[in-house]
């Protein structure tokens, strides 16, 4: 379209050339604030912008009749285009939607032109293939924004036409379904995205999700589409542009959000100087145990733990090596539980374990090795070797369906009054709360 419409206008300003022996004829496009450029010259020219706001070119009432260039004051882009200073011109208005002062000039540098008459009744052709062509030049223009507009966004674009025969796939979307950026048969897409689900780690998931959308040409949809390591949020949604078909697939690659939720959420849960769970994951995570096990009616059981005369050790070594033995603490007490016993600091030097326990010996065998873990070895940090004991007081309860909202702090109430004991019997000790039982 455009190499046509731009050849029928070189055509013709070749002709006007020839037939009035003219040394350059030039369509030329007037923007509004008298900015121009030529479309096309004959013989053919480099482009160049100029202005003709004051050339004096528009003021003349123009009726086929040559002029002498001197009256006017020309740009002298057209000096070089022509090679001298022009002797004559003619203006032929060419008016047309958006480029009122449009036109095609004829200039004359020696010989006086011929008869020029005839020449105003090619304006209207002249209009018109400049004006295509000026639709043309802004067709490409939006169709390069889109192109950019499509691979600037930082997902991956299947976009279906409203017919439901074409498509548009940006590069990102052509590098995960293994096809060429560009335009394709939307037919022949299908394949690669069914492709690209399969392989996803969760493509089962997937099958069943959009299973019961098929056909329904209104459905929406955002999914995790997990492939290995990477994570892209797949969003699907109508498009309604000529035609019903018309869908975009926006794939996200949403993997480093998702790790930086999780390790906001592990940083929330955890303590800081310690690295275990905090208070709060261990309220949390203790109701969902908690409740796990009601509907078995089994025990859990809650210990506390409390360093023994801690505040003499950041007396004696200071508050950073206080920290340190806190450290060696709360790892001591992990390794000598099991993985499934929940360890948590509850505060200050103190933690708290909830054990899925059986029994009421089980659960102070647990505490008695936690006792020793801590008491076995003195802990050696800054070149100190440094003995520490910690007191437990444990407390077991049954958990019984409805009792999720007491149980837990009903079992650290009396854990503590056992760690009250431990404390008052001499440190460095279990004591184990008295069973509640059933009837109470
Ligand atoms: P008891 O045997 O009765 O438990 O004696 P204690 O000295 O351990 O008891 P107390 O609760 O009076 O003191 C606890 C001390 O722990 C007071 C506080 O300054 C210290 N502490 C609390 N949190 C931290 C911490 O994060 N780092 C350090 N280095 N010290 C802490
Ligand atoms: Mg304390
Ligand atoms: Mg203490």
């Amino acid at each position: 379209m455009t190499t046509t419409d731009s050849q029928a206008l070189a055509a013709l300003c070749d002709f006007v050339r020839l037939t009035t022996q003219a040394d350059l004829v030039m369509a030329i496009e007037i923007q509004a604030d008298g900015r121009a450029s030529w479309a096309t010259a004959s013989p053919t020219v480099p482009a160049a912008g100029f202005n003709m706001a004051r050339s004096g070119v528009f003021d003349h009432a123009w009726d086929g009749q040559a002029m002498e260039a001197s009256g006017f004051r020309l740009p002298s882009a057209f000096m070089h285009a022509l090679g001298g200073p022009a002797a004559h011109l003619l203006f032929v208005p060419a008016p047309s939607h958006g480029a009122t002062l449009s036109g095609l000039l004829l200039l004359w540098r020696h010989h006086a032109p011929p008869l020029t008459a005839q020449i105003p009744l090619l304006a209207g052709s002249v209009a018109r293939l400049l004006s295509a062509r000026r639709e043309a030049v802004r067709e490409s223009i939006v169709r390069n924004q889109f192109i950019d507009l499509v691979e600037s966004v930082p997902a991956g674009i299947v976009l279906i036409d409203g017919d439901g025969q074409s498509a548009v796939v940006n590069e990102r979307a052509a590098d995960l379904l293994g096809s060429t950026p560009g335009n394709h048969r939307a037919a022949d897409l299908a394949g690669p995205m069914r492709a690209l689900r399969q392989r996803c780690d969760n493509h089962a998931e997937l099958e069943q999700a959009y299973a019961t959308q098929i056909g329904d040409m209104n459905f929406a949809a955002k999914l995790n589409w997990t492939l290995g390591e990477r994570t892209y949020e797949v969003d699907t949604h109508p498009v309604r542009g000529n035609g019903e078909h018309g869908r975009i697939w926006l794939f996200e690659d949403v993997t480093a959000d998702l790790l930086m939720a999780a390790e906001l959420r592990r940083l929330a849960a955890s303590d800081p100087l310690t690295g275990i769970p905090n208070r709060r994951h261990f309220e949390e995570r203790s109701a969902q145990i908690i409740a796990a096990r009601e509907a078995q009616g089994r025990a859990v059981a809650v210990l506390m733990l409390d360093v023994d005369h801690f505040k003499k050790i950041n007396d004696t070594y200071g508050h950073p090596i206080g920290d340190e033995v806190l450290k060696v603490v709360a790892k001591r007490c992990r390794e000598a539980l099991r993985d499934r016993d929940l360890l948590a600091r509850f505060g200050g030097e103190e933690f708290i374990a909830l054990l899925a326990a059986p029994t009421n010996d089980e659960v102070h065998i647990t505490a008695e090795r936690l006792r020793r873990a801590i008491a076995a070895e003195p802990i050696s940090v800054g070149g100190e070797r440094i003995a520490v004991s910690i007191s437990v007081g444990g407390a077991i309860g049954d958990a019984l369906p409805g009792c999720d909202q007491t149980l837990l702090e009903e079992l650290i109430g009396r854990a503590d009054e056992a760690l009250y004991e431990a404390k008052a019997g001499g440190r460095n000790r279990v004591r184990m709360a008295e069973p509640v039982t059933d009837s109470a």
